[in-house]
C-alpha cells in the first residue's frame, strides 16, 4: 500500500530467501524467526499507518551474541536490515523493506540493574519507557522522559528517536537522560558508548547515536539517569479565547524566569475531541487551552503558580483553574495524554505532523494552518508541547476516499515547509523516517546532506542498516562528494534515489 518510493528491492537477495530464512534459524533457533505471511503482517507498518510493507522476514533474537550475529551474516551477504522496538513510531522508522530482514528487539525486555547510589538504571532495549519508572518509583525514583506513547513505547526506539514529552522542558529529552548504550554495528562489532560515569572518554559518540534513527547500528542495552520524583506537583488549566493571547502567555512565563514541568496547548477542535472523549473538565469555548504544571517543594509550587496565574490573567484568560489534589492534575492531563486518540474517534484516519517553530511564531503558525486547512478541504487538530515550540498538528482524513491521503501528505509538506519558513525545523521529537525524508532539502543544503551522510557511511559503507529513511537520496560512500550530473548524464545510474 506504500506510495513512498523506496529503495529498489535486491532481486537477488530476494532469489535467495529460502536459504537467508535457513541461516537466520541457525542463529536464532526456535521461535525467533517468523517467514510466514500472516506472522509477519502485524509487523507490516508501525505508527505511520499510511504505508505499510511486509518484510522479506522477521527475527527476534534474545542476546546481543545473536544480534552480533545475525547483523554479521547480513553484511557479508548484503542483506538490509530494518531495526524495530515497539513500532509506535509516528514518521516510519520501523517500516519495513520487502527485500529486508526486520530485527525486532522486543525479547530485550528486562531491567538489568537498578543502582540508587549512581542514581541509574541499566535496561534492555525492549523495556518500555513506563516500565523503567515502575521498575523505581517504590523507592521514589523515576525516569523523566516521558513520550505520550510511554505505556507502549521501548526505551530503545526512544533512544533511536531522540524522544520527548510533556515534562522533557525542564527535565530534558532522552538524549540528556541516556548515560549510555550497548551497540553492535552492521558488521557484528559490539561497542560501549558512555556507562553510569558522567562523562565518556574520547567523542561523544553517544550523542551521534541518540537520535540516529536506527541507521548507525542497534542498541542492546542502555544507561539511564534516574530522577528523583518531585515532592509536589500543581497544575493550571488555563482557558484563552485566542490562540495569540495563549501564545503571549507561553513566552511571558518562559521570560519570566519560569521552567514549568510541563507547558502543553491544545486548540479548539483538540479541545472538543479530548472533552468527548475523556470528560476532563475542559472550556468548550476556549479558542486554546494551556495545562501548566509546576512541580517541587510545595512552597515553591505555590509561589510560581501565583506568578504564572497573573500571567495567564494579564493575557486575557478567562478561566484559571488551579488543581486542588493530586487526581485533578492528573483528570487535567488525562485529555492532553489522550489527544490522539480522541482525534482518531472523529475521523476515520489522521496523520500526525511534527514540527518545531520558535514560540513567538506560533499565532502565525496557527492562522496559516487555518488557511490551509480550508485549502485543502481537510480538517486539523492541534496539540503542542508550548513551552519548547513543538507542534503536532493531526491532519484528519478518510484513507477509503481516493486522492486523501495524498492530499493530506501535501498538507502535512506545507505545515513543515512553514515551520522552516518560520525559523524553525522539520523534526520535534518523531526523527525523520520515511516521513519527512523527502522535505529534508527544505532545511537542508546538499552539502550539509552529504556531511551527514559521511557521517552514516563511517558506520555503514553499503547503507544496509536502515535504508530508504531519513536521507532524500543515498550516495554510495566511496564516491560521495564526486558525484555530478553532465548534459543530464548521471554518473552512478545503478544508485538508489528516491
Ligand atoms: C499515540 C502515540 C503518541 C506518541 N507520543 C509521542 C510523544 O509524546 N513524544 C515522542 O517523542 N514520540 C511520541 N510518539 C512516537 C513514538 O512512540 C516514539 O518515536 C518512540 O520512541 C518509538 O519507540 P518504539 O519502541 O515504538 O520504536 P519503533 O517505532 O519500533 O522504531 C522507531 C525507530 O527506532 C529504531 N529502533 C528501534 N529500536 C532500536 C534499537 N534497539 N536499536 C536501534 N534502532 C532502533 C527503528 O529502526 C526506527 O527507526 C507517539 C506515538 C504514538 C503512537
Amino acid at each position: 500500500m506504500t506510495t513512498l518510493a523506496m529503495p529498489e528491492p535486491n532481486a537477488v537477495v530476494l532469489s535467495r530467501r529460502a536459504e537467508i530464512v535457513a541461516a537466520l534459524r541457525a542463529i536464532v533457533p526456535g521461535e525467533g524467526v517468523i517467514a510466514d505471511e500472516r506472522g509477519m503482517r502485524p509487523y507490516e507498518s508501525d505508527g505511520l499507518t499510511a504505508y505499510a510493507q511486509l518484510p522479506m522476514v522477521v527475527v527476534l533474537p534474545e542476546t546481543t551474541a545473536q544480534v552480533a550475529a545475525i547483523l554479521q551474516y547480513c553484511h557479508a551477504n548484503g542483506i538490509r536490515v530494518v531495526p524495530r522496538g515497539a513500532g509506535t513510531s509516528l514518521s516510519g522508522g520501523a517500516l519495513p523493506l520487502a527485500d529486508g530482514v526486520l530485527l525486532s528487539m522486543m525479547k530485550f525486555n528486562r531491567v538489568l540493574d537498578i543502582d540508587f547510589a549512581n542514581r541509574a538504571a541499566v535496561v534492555q532495549p525492549g523495556v518500555t519507557n513506563l516500565g523503567i519508572t515502575r521498575a523505581v518509583e517504590h523507592a521514589g525514583f523515576y525516569y523523566a522522559p516521558d513520550p505520550s506513547s510511554q505505556i507502549a513505547c521501548s526505551i530503545g526506539g526512544n533512544v533511536a528517536e531522540n524522544s520527548g514529552g510533556v515534562h522533557c522542558l525542564k527535565y530534558g529529552l532522552t538524549a540528556n537522560n541516556v548515560l549510555g548504550v550497548e551497540l553492535v554495528t552492521i558488521e557484528g562489532e559490539i561497542v560501549r558508548l558512555g556507562g553510569k560515569h558522567l562523562d565518556a572518554e574520547g567523542y561523544d559518540l553517544l550523542g551521534v547515536i541518540v537520535g540516529s534513527e536506527g541507521l548507525l547500528g542497534v542498541v542492546t542495552e542502555v544507561t539511564v539517569r534516574l530522577l528523583r520524583a518531585p515532592e509536589s506537583a500543581r497544575a493550571v488549566l488555563i482557558g484563552f479565547h485566542s490562540s495569540e493571547a495563549a501564545g503571549q502567555c507561553v513566552a511571558e512565563i518562559i521570560a519570566a524566569g519560569i521552567i514549568p514541568g510541563g507547558m502543553e496547548m491544545m486548540d479548539r477542535p483538540a479541545i472538543h475531541a479530548a472533552e468527548d472523549f475523556v470528560h476532563a473538565g475542559y472550556p468548550r469555548d476556549a479558542e486554546a487551552l494551556m495545562i501548566v504544571e509546576l512541580d517541587g517543594p510545595p512552597v515553591e509550587v505555590a509561589h510560581l503558580i501565583e506568578r504564572v496565574e497573573a500571567i495567564a490573567l494579564k493575557n486575557g484568560a478567562f478561566e484559571c483553574r488551579i488543581s486542588t489534589s493530586d487526581a485533578e492534575r492528573l483528570t487535567f492531563w488525562a485529555g492532553r495524554k489522550a489527544a490522539f486518540p480522541a482525534v482518531g474517534r472523529i475521523s476515520p484516519d489522521y496523520y500526525c505532523m511534527d514540527g518545531t517553530i520558535p514560540r513567538r511564531e506560533l499565532p502565525k503558525v496557527l492562522a496559516r494552518m487555518r488557511e490551509l486547512s480550508e485549502h485543502y478541504g481537510l480538517g486539523c487538530a492541534n496539540v503542542f508541547h508550548a513551552g519548547d515550540g513543538n507542534l503536532h498538528p493531526l491532519i484528519l482524513y478518510d484513507a477509503n476516499i481516493p486522492g486523501e491521503l495524498e492530499k493530506a501528505e501535501a498538507f502535512g509538506a506545507d505545515i513543515l515547509r512553514l515551520c522552516v519558513e518560520v525559523g524553525g525545523v522539520l523534526t520535534g521529537e518523531h526523527g525523520v523516517g520515511v516521513e519527512k525524508r523527502d522535505l529534508m532539502p527544505e532545511m537542508f543544503a546538499e552539502a550539509d546532506l552529504d556531511q551527514q551522510i559521511r557521517l552514516k557511511c563511517a558506520f555503514d559503507q553499503d547503507h544496509l542498516l536502515n535504508p530508504g529513511k531519513v536521507f532524500p537520496n543515498l550516495h554510495r560512500c566511496a564516491e560521495l562528494g564526486r558525484m555530478h550530473v553532465h548534459a543530464g548524464a548521471t554518473r552512478f545510474p545503478d544508485l538508489p534515489r528516491f
